[in-house]
């Protein structure tokens, strides 16, 4: 029987899609070839392809908007200097709530002057910072929806009058959002679509050409976009466990489903972790993540018996980020409720023993 798989990234994919994935290793559409060692041009991987971006637009309610979808390679971390090269000109706020954030920051300062509105570092990064002004002449508003090391999740949105990007690597396709607010969302797929080695954009298309530097064909998205995501050999494996997944979501009812559920699991957690004394929460109540929970123990002597505890629960990835300590468990749509339930037993069996 399958682990509770709490990881964080890469992180748990639905059963029947890893089924599917095996299948099409060995023997894609009955067609005797691996789906990994067939043409990316042929007709079933352009359709694979056609397939998983429609399907992209249509569960964040984009279609028909002016939104492309593209899937390219470099991971979001490579999204933190791309959207930079293509969209700032002169200068860009970036909200600073985070380990990415502050990454995406570094790299955008490459390219022009750069503005941080606002930080939440003077407590390491527990909460999402609020209440203050995004300048009106910048290129762009950058912010990180959700911050998958510290466990919190921005709920409103700080919205710029101008061209908003959004990381949402650790939340897309989790959650209800007005999608339509932001013109480019970026999200690396192993973290609630698919196994590393894709990057999720969604652009709108009218916000490029604005930048008079030349761009280098790699991280230019006019050509990528161009190319209807085939300027090189895409990531073929990845972005095809990502069509599977997606289907797997609008089979199950879309965001709207998968929000509910994910509601209940983070509620069934976050209990827990104020009713029992023997944890307590990292981030700020009114921030934190539906996604990743991070929380500690109060008597850091039970921590031997506590993973003991976790361990025999056949529950994986539980352990905090380095920069966090404690503890991480990473909800992603994907993790059943059962799951979840089982952490929680962990904690009262703790309870019980302490
Ligand atoms: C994991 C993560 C990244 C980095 O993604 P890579 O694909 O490893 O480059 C960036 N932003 C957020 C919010 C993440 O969770």
């Amino acid at each position: 029987m399958k682990k509770h798989n709490f990881s964080a990234g890469p992180c748990i994919l639905p059963e029947e899609v890893l089924q599917k994935a095996s299948e099409a290793v060995l023997n894609f559409n009955n067609d005797d070839l691996s789906l990994i060692e067939i043409s990316h041009r042929s007709k079933p991987f352009v359709d694979v392809m056609e397939n998983a971006r429609s399907l992209v637009l249509e569960l964040l309610g984009l279609e028909n908007q002016g939104y492309k979808v593209l899937f390219l390679q470099g991971g979001a971390s490579t999204q933190f200097l791309m959207t930079a090269y293509n969209l700032l000109n002169k200068k860009a706020a970036y909200l600073n709530t985070g380990t990415w954030s502050s990454k995406a920051i570094k790299e955008a300062k490459l390219f022009g002057e750069m503005v941080e509105v606002a930080s939440s570092k003077d407590k390491n990064f527990n909460y999402i910072p609020k209440g203050f002004s995004i300048p009106t002449d910048v290129d762009f508003f950058h912010t990180t929806s959700n911050n998958t090391i510290f466990g919190t999740q921005i709920k409103e949105f700080p919205m710029f009058d101008g061209v908003n990007v959004c990381d949402m690597s650790s939340d897309i396709f989790s959650r209800q959002l007005d999608f339509s607010k932001f013109d480019l969302i970026y999200a690396g797929a192993q973290k609630n679509m698919g196994p590393a080695g894709a990057t999720l954009v969604v652009i709108k298309e009218d916000i490029l050409g604005n930048v008079e530097r030349e761009i280098p064909s790699m991280l230019d998205y006019k050509i990528h976009l161009g190319k209807d995501s085939m300027f090189n050999t895409p990531a073929v494996f990845p972005v095809y466990v990502s069509m599977l997944t997606l289907e797997w979501l609008k089979d199950l009812g879309g965001i709207p489903f998968i929000e509910k559920v994910n509601q209940q699991k983070a509620d069934l957690l976050y209990n827990e972790i104020d009713r029992n004394p023997l944890f307590t929460g990292f981030a700020a109540k009114e921030d934190r993540s539906n996604m990743n929970a991070t929380f500690n123990l109060t008597d850091d002597s039970l921590k031997s018996t506590f993973e003991t505890l976790w361990n025999d629960a056949r529950i994986n990835g539980l352990n905090g980020h380095r920069s966090v300590g404690g503890y991480r468990a990473s909800m992603y749509n994907a993790l059943p409720l059962h799951s979840v339930q089982t952490l929680v037993d962990a904690m009262q069996e703790l309870e019980r023993k302490a």
